[in-house]
């Protein structure tokens, strides 16, 4: 493995060390070693005195188990591919009845979990709404003050049905599908290329949108969506690269002395299946980074040192798009420095300066090594100044675009600046 520790600042280094604050935290070692998981069955589900139907027969789908109970509510037992995992059950499923009617849908979790994505519906599986909350009951709220042992164990919802299905899901549905459509809208308009740099374990294709100079030295890395339910991060993450993509002045200058790699969809097999965060072999692939037992992540490692050694160049950057409760940075701690020192700080600078009265949360890194996580495979290995975006799962949708669009024009605008010389922001 190539090294960048050289580049420390050593006293910088030595006075972090003496802070409690970056002291390392244990961390348990979770194996990235194929396990197995358990596969919903697909089906559609009649109550026929109701003349009400359910199904999950699609992709995205996560209804585990539908019954009814005593009090006539529709039970759906929703579960994950297998455990341990992170509480982000994900559920997803389609309604209709005969005649239109107001229904009652209580969702239930196994002990571990609590309900985290407040419900949204659609009839087109494309535009959402979130359900009014005046037709969701909490049940047995968590008395924490924490984001998770706060949330309630269970919800019941009210749901108008008729004969045209409604689309319920814990976030807008955004499947291999319809990532390869907006791939290729983008592509098409930009006259972009879009590369399938190999299959993910169960045989879906792993596609790459490439733009920009493709025989440059200078490159970037975008990828998101390792973990299913993550689509605010994803939308943040087309919001960014559609502004790279577009034609005005800035971008094509960028394009122009830039190769920009973007993996859209690091986990379709799990955004399919419905899973609530890991891969087909049963694995969080964001733990993956270090000994490499996934196809997903295998092929992004080995894209990376074969267009370094193509180009005889370098990734300057790398961005990795997520979800979690609130909108938060994970740099790398500062006192690493890769190929274009304080490019990321710089970066932070101005987002903050362009959005006014917005403070962003700004959490280095506190470890390094084993990698695991992409950002710091892609500093340790190739030098690249990498970055955690997370977006949180109920951040306004606007705003979200906002920020994907500011986050990309500042990069553009410090890349374009320090080009030709890079090396020190
Ligand atoms: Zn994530």
């Amino acid at each position: 493995m190539r090294s960048h520790f050289h580049k420390l600042n050593v006293f910088l280094l030595s006075s972090l060390l003496l802070l409690p604050a970056f002291a390392q935290e244990p961390e348990a070692e979770v194996s990235t070693q194929t396990r197995p998981i358990e596969k919903q069955v697909r089906r559609t589900y009649e109550f026929k005195e109701d003349r009400v139907y359910f199904s999950n027969e699609f992709d995205g789908a996560r209804a585990n188990k539908i019954e009814k109970d005593e009090t006539g509510r529709f039970v759906i037992t929703i579960t994950p591919e297998n455990s341990p995992i992170n509480p982000s059950p994900w559920y997803a499923f389609k309604v209709w009845s005969k005649k239109k009617k107001d229904i009652q849908v209580r969702l239930v979790y196994p002990e571990f979990a609590r309900h985290r994505y407040d419900p949204k519906t659609s009839y087109d599986g494309m535009n959402w709404t979130t359900l009014d909350p005046a037709l969701v009951v909490e049940e047995d709220k968590g008395t924490g003050t924490g984001v998770v042992d706060s949330l309630p164990r269970s919800i019941t919802m009210t749901l108008r049905t008729g004969k045209k299905p409604l689309w319920v899901s814990a976030q807008e549905l955004r499947t291999s599908k319809h990532v390869n459509e907006w791939m290729n809208a983008t592509a098409k308009a930009g006259s972009f290329q879009i590369e399938e740099i190999g299959k993910s374990r169960e045989g879906r294709p792993m596609r790459m949108l490439k733009m920009g100079n493709l025989n440059s030295k200078r490159m970037i890395l975008v990828i998101s969506r390792q973990h299913p339910p993550e689509v605010t991060g994803y939308f943040a993450m087309q919001a960014f690269v559609e502004t790279i993509a577009n034609s005005d002045e800035l971008s094509r200058a960028f394009r122009e002395n830039w190769g920009i790699y973007v993996v859209p969809l690091m986990n379709p097999d799990g955004v399919d299946e419905g899973h609530w965060r890991h891969n087909q072999g049963g694995v969080d692939l964001n733990r993956d980074w270090s000994d490499f037992n996934q196809a997903e992540t295998q092929l992004v490692r080995d894209f990376l040192t074969r267009k370094e050694a193509e180009t005889g160049g370098k990734f300057y950057f790398g961005i990795d798009f997520h979800s979690t409760w609130n909108d938060i940075y994970y740099p790398m701690n500062p006192i690493y420095e890769g190929n274009a020192p304080r490019l990321v700080a710089r970066w932070l600078e101005n987002i903050r300066a362009s959005i006014p009265y917005y403070e962003p949360r700004i959490q280095p890194n506190r470890r390094l090594l084993p990698t695991r996580v992409s950002r710091n495979h892609f500093f340790a290995k190739h030098g690249m100044e990498a970055i955690v975006f997370e977006i949180g799962d109920n951040t306004p949708r606007d705003f979200i675009r906002k920020k994907g669009e500011v986050g990309a024009v500042e990069l553009m605008k410090l890349l374009n600046g320090r080009f030709p010389r890079i090396g020190g922001f």
